[in-house]
């Protein structure tokens, strides 16, 4: 297939991008580097060993999606361009629902127009909300406790409701759960902007010595050890689960198909912190401070229905993640800025 991958030039794009490669598919990207860095082209055309067309603009622009639909002849899309910082989205809650929502309307307009109908959608596991009890199975209600998680909710929606106006359509929703990790090669990875909110991006930053120390955003949960307790996703076997829904949809009956993206096991903070100073080779500093407000204590996911429909599932181990996110971080202290 020829796949269109929007924010194909961000840290989950890049990864998929070179997974549909290795697949056998083409690639064409669309990015407006508001959270990428162009410095990351030559490195993918590296790996993948060949060029990748990247178009630079924003989907909000409605003349130029519909122009980029009508001259790229592409088979299918992988949406994952879009804001994705909580704490922002809950300050500028505009910006948020008009880049996400106006980007994805404009991008379903331009694919109907042209009769693209296979869609791969990056949704989240924040719209499982604040009140289910994990581990989360996609028939839970969704709900969402921040502008971000809402735009996630309502583009599902958007979703199903086109699918419902268009038989054509065949759409994967993919609710992710924490994407961490690098490529094994060590030359593409996470790069946040700032302060990292995530974090396995921090303490990546405290072992390279960007940050004095790691805190602990509560010791006090109901889990193993007192800290939060997630479901750590290798960004390859992500991007895996990406390519595994793209070809899946070719021979599905339902017009959407939401399946959770996650490994079903649950690893707390301070045994993150723990592999990554095994990863490392050293112990890295830390303080406990008070909880962070709108965090829950356990969030993983019930990966069956994906492991059933899809023949996928997540083979990286937290010693993977965290040592492929080392050797990106300790190549590249400063990210992608030289
Ligand atoms: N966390 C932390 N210190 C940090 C960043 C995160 O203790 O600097 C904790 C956070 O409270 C949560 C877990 O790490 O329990 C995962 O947080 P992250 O922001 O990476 O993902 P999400 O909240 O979206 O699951």
């Amino acid at each position: 297939m020829r796949v269109l991958v929007t924010g194909g030039c961000g840290y989950i794009g890049t990864h998929t991008v070179l997974q549909l490669v290795t697949a056998g598919h083409d690639v064409v990207v669309v990015d407006d580097f508001s959270n990428a860095s162009p410095a990351v082209i030559p490195r993918l055309e590296e790996l993948a060993d060949r060029p990748i067309p990247v178009h630079r603009f924003t989907l909000e622009d409605r003349a130029r999606t519909d122009h980029l639909l009508a001259t790229e002849r592409v088979d299918a899309v992988i949406h994952f361009a879009g804001f994705k910082a909580v704490g922002e989205s809950v300050a500028h809650p505009i910006s948020y629902y008009r880049n996400n929502i106006g980007a994805t309307l404009s991008l379903l307009e331009a694919m109907s127009a042209h009769d693209v109908h296979r869609l791969v959608f990056s949704s989240s596991a924040t719209v499982y909300g604040a009140d289910a009890t994990p581990p989360f199975t996609e028939d839970l209600p969704t709900s969402a406790t921040n502008p971000y998680g809402w735009t996630k909710v309502m583009i599902e929606q958007i979703m199903r409701d086109l699918a419902v106006s268009d038989p054509q359509w065949r759409i994967a929703l993919l609710r992710y759960f924490n994407p961490v990790g690098a490529h094994p090669s060590g030359r593409i990875g996470e790069d946040p902007s700032g302060i990292p909110n995530n974090l396995l991006p921090f303490i990546a930053q405290v072992a390279v010595g960007r940050r004095d120390r790691l805190l602990i955003f509560g010791d006090d949960y109901d889990t193993v050890d007192g800290t939060g307790v997630r479901d750590f996703i290798h960004v390859d076997d992500l991007a895996l689960g990406h390519v595994a829904a793209l070809e899946a949809l070719g021979h599905r009956d339902e017009a959407v198909n939401t399946w959770n993206l996650g490994t079903g096991q649950g690893t707390s903070v301070r045994q993150l912190l723990r592999a990554f100073e095994k990863a490392c080779g050293r112990e890295l500093p830390y303080a406990v401070a008070p909880r962070r407000p709108g965090d829950i204590a356990t969030s993983y996911a019930d990966p069956t229905r994906a492991h059933r429909d899809l023949r996928w599932e997540a083979t990286r181990s937290i010693d993977d993640i965290c040592a492929s996110a080392w050797a990106w971080q300790s190549a590249n202290p400063h990210g992608y800025q030289a």
